[in-house]
């Protein structure tokens, strides 16, 4: 199969727009959300004029058509990451609730005093904040692995920090902010030699179809619809069916329960025990019609794609005087920060949107990251698979521009 980026282009009907600007849309914000492809604009469409009913409990054609595309949906979403039949896909809200059930269900009743939760100086909040909770209702310890200069996970500390105490490590497959990808295998491997649990983000390397995520030696996988070219409000946990019926759930209502009575209620096995109430049924079942769109590309052309459009972006960046790279690991996605001496990364991103360009400034969720790269923030160009060359010649002419006016 060929990668022809103006026939992938023709998918995403926002791509042809024109901006205030009069130039046409250079959408370089991929890392905060994807555009979505028109077969996922047409499920949304299809399904509230089809096929939209609640799902398990209705005997009508109408519920059975809709429980059947939902429970559909959750096998083409393991098939998307290869997991094997171990696993189980949890519909959530997204990658941050995901990760949220990780740290609140397992980790009440697996944390205590004195125990190690270890994870990055390059994580999202969405792996931070939730762990920080449950590490003061439990009395654990958070622990963050350090980082080198070029932006990859300092493997001598994670050496250093990993022992018994440790119980669970959870770390970004691929970084929102460095575009670093951590070898999450061989953290994985020397977590279970100390009999810790893994949890892998997987919210920024899904979109790039990265290497698959099926290895058993992952406890915990987050995923995150939006970022996937799906509609929002979707997040997939996968996890081993025995952890999962083995955790505590975390919200209570309907389809969660198994009976209800007022001596007490007994809850279902795993994915219901963690879907309480009616869920996204739209986005979960058009996640699953986004997740075959990528599997119907030709990955490594992809792959090769977005490390050109990476390749390229990255050496005119470096060309540029006093501009600074974040992360320039070997293992990157196509996700580069910066910041310009003596320019202030908001001004820049205000700036390119007179040209049409869109980008992202601030502490991208990560602001423990930001104070170890000792900035209060970046600039961040994210592409995808739908980026071209082109774009990425034009904004790096419009960032001269810009700096002339600014220096
Ligand atoms: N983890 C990483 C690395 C992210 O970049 C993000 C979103 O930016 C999240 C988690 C949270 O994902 P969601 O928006 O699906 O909650």
């Amino acid at each position: 199969m060929n990668f022809d980026v103006d026939s992938i282009r023709n998918d995403f009907p926002i791509l042809k727009q024109t901006t205030k600007s009069g130039k046409p849309l250079v959408y370089f914000d991929n890392a905060a959300t994807a555009q979505k492809p028109q077969c996922v604009i047409d499920a949304i469409v299809k399904f509230y004029s089809e096929d939209n009913a609640n799902i398990h409990r209705g005997v009508y054609e109408l519920s059975d058509r809709t429980t059947t595309a939902y429970e559909n949906a959750r096998q083409v979403l393991k098939n998307f990451v290869k997991a094997s039949d171990e696993y189980e896909a949890v519909f959530t809200s997204g990658a941050t609730e995901a990760l949220n059930i990780v740290a609140q269900c397992w980790g009440a009743d697996n944390l205590k005093a004195g125990d190690e939760i270890l994870l990055s100086e390059m994580e999202h909040h969405a792996n931070i904040v939730p762990w920080q909770f449950i590490a003061k209702q439990t009395g654990a310890v958070v622990r963050a692995i350090k980082i080198t200069p070029s932006g990859e996970l300092d493997i001598d500390d994670f050496s250093t920090k990993l022992s018994e105490k440790t119980k669970i490590v959870s770390v970004a497959h691929a970084s929102n902010v460095l575009g670093t990808i951590n070898d999450i295998e061989s953290i994985a491997k020397q977590a279970k030699s100390v009999g810790a649990k893994v949890s892998i983000d997987a919210a920024q390397s899904s979109p790039h179809m990265l290497e698959d995520l099926s290895s058993e030696l992952y406890d915990f996988v987050s995923l995150s619809s939006h970022k996937c070219f799906a509609p929002t409000g979707s997040g997939v946990l996968y996890a081993k069916r025995e952890i999962l019926n083995s955790m505590r759930p975390w919200k209570f209502g309907g389809d969660m329960i198994e009976n209800v009575a007022w001596a007490g209620t007994s809850f279902r096995s795993a994915p219901e025990r963690f879907e309480a109430g009616t869920p996204n049924i739209e986005s979960n079942i058009v996640f699953a019609q986004a997740c075959k769109y990528l599997m119907s590309l030709d990955i490594e052309a992809v792959e090769k794609h977005e490390q050109e459009l990476l390749a390229l972006l990255s050496s005119q960046l470096s060309e540029i005087e006093g501009l600074r790279i974040f992360g320039t690991s070997k293992n990157k996605v196509s996700v580069v920060s910066f910041a310009v001496d003596g320019v202030h990364p908001n001004d820049i991103s205000v700036m390119l949107n007179n040209y049409g360009i869109a980008t992202r400034t601030g502490h991208h969720c990560a602001e423990p990251l930001m104070n170890t790269l000792g900035v209060s923030g970046t600039c961040r160009a994210s592409l995808a698979f739908y980026n071209t060359i082109e774009e990425v010649e034009f904004f790096v002419k419009s960032l001269k521009r810009i700096l002339n006016i600014l220096r």
